[in-house]
């Protein structure tokens, strides 16, 4: 094992150490190699120990490196205890064989390994779908965690550039995992996270339409699918929800922007913002970019462009994280904003001229003070309105 191992010569096998995951799958794809898995075959707990490796909290037996800090798990396998979802257990021990681990993985091209020769093992045919494309369950298990939903759906994102496709079959799965209620075990930050790495992807809408396509979008975020057409197999290209991301990959917006742009479109009537925020366990500055928006987007939508009270309520609205939300005006309603983005920052510098502490001097106070600046501010409005038509 690279390490210490004179502790463990007595053992008729030493144990063994693949890569697995991720890594041999995007190296196998010609991708840079971000972080590595890796599985150890025929240890124990104690021996990783032993040797200086740090068990890491969780639910399995995972362990940091002593010199790399890269994750090692113990080989493990799942093993059905009883019908039905979540009837099953996890079992590791030095007997548990590396295919065993490997059938437990989500994906066929998730569940090759490479040992320290640089040979590949692929009991699943993982090599072939990475050629082909496709996204395929390795095993029906592949429905007992609601986890993978969203996993294979952020795949089809990230490896949309190569034609990646969901397989038939797992379609199917995808269905009836829908179709047992078993999405509503996810947790909203689970959801999140996935979410989050699908949107930072160049095709972030993959993510979304493959989750519609087997009716799970419709129990995850409600109100988004409500203004997607049924079924979503590519009739939906022109929604104004994917519209919104492709301008954002376009303009390479970060994460925050494509949150609150795409989560605009998850909000309705029926499911207000506040639920949804909690839900996904949302970050301040992310959660109250969404508000803002969401409001400036009413004021924006009745608007009339000649009313120097709306006006006023709307730079008021672009205080605040100002460049934020100008850049999600432009994403969101880009003729709109393109109109009047420019409007509004000539009659901000006439307004901003208008100022409190000069009315103050000229003998102005309280109530009548604040009347006074907005009366002497909506007049400068006009005024500028007038110049221009
Ligand atoms: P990424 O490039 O995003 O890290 P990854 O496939 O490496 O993708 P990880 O979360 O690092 O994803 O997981 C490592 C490996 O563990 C996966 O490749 C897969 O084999 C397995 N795995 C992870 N999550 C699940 C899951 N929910 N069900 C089954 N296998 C999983
Ligand atoms: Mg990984």
């Amino acid at each position: 094992m690279g390490i210490d191992n004179s502790q463990s010569r007595e053992r008729a096998e030493e144990p063994k150490i693949y890569l697995v995951g991720g890594a041999v799958r995007d190296r196998l794809l010609g991708l840079p190699v971000v972080d590595r898995d890796w599985v150890v075959v025929g240890a124990t707990p104690a021996e990783l120990l032993k040797r200086g490796f740090r068990q890491l909290p969780g639910d399995f037996p995972v362990f940091a490196h002593p010199h790399t800090g890269e994750e090692y798990a113990l080989a493990r396998r799942e093993r059905k205890t009883g019908s039905g979802y979540h009837g099953f257990s996890v079992e590791t021990g030095p007997d548990v064989t590396l295919e065993e681990d490997l059938a437990r993985r989500d994906l066929t091209i998730n569940a090759m390994a490479e040992d320290d020769q640089g040979r590949i093992i692929d009991p699943f045919n993982g090599q072939e779908d990475l050629d082909k494309g496709l996204l395929r369950h390795v095993t029906p298990a592949w429905v007992e965690d609601p986890v993978r939903m969203l996993r294979i759906a952020r795949f089809a994102a990230r490896f949309d550039p190569w034609g990646f496709r969901v397989a038939h079959g797992t379609h199917g799965l995808m269905k009836k995992m829908v179709a047992s209620g078993e999405l509503a075990h996810l947790q909203g930050q689970r959801v999140r996270q996935e979410m989050e790495k699908a949107l930072m992807t160049d095709r972030p809408w993959r993510f979304f339409q493959v989750l519609h396509a087997c009716g799970g979008l419709k129990q995850l975020l409600p109100a988004l699918a409500a203004q997607l057409p049924e079924g979503g197999h590519g009739q939906d290209a022109e929604a104004r929800p994917w519209q919104l991301l492709r301008r954002a990959v376009a303009a390479d917006a970060p994460l925050r922007l494509r949150l609150a742009g795409l989560l605009q479109f998850a909000v309705d009537e029926e499911h207000d913002a506040g639920k949804l925020v909690e839900w996904l366990g949302l970050d301040r500055g992310t959660a109250a970019l969404l508000r803002e928006w969401l409001r400036l987007r009413a004021m924006l939508e009745t608007f009339v462009p000649a009313d120097p009270d709306i006006w006023l309520n709307i730079l008021n609205g672009f205080t605040h994280r100002r460049e934020e939300l100008e850049q999600l005006f432009s994403l969101s309603m880009p003729e709109t904003a393109a109109e009047l983005l420019p409007r509004m920052a000539q009659i901000r510098e006439v307004v901003e001229q208008i100022r409190g502490d000069e009315l103050r001097c000229q003998g102005w106070e309280g109530r009548s003070l604040g009347d006074e600046l907005r009366r002497r501010r909506k007049e400068a409005i006009t005024a500028v309105l007038e110049d221009a038509s």
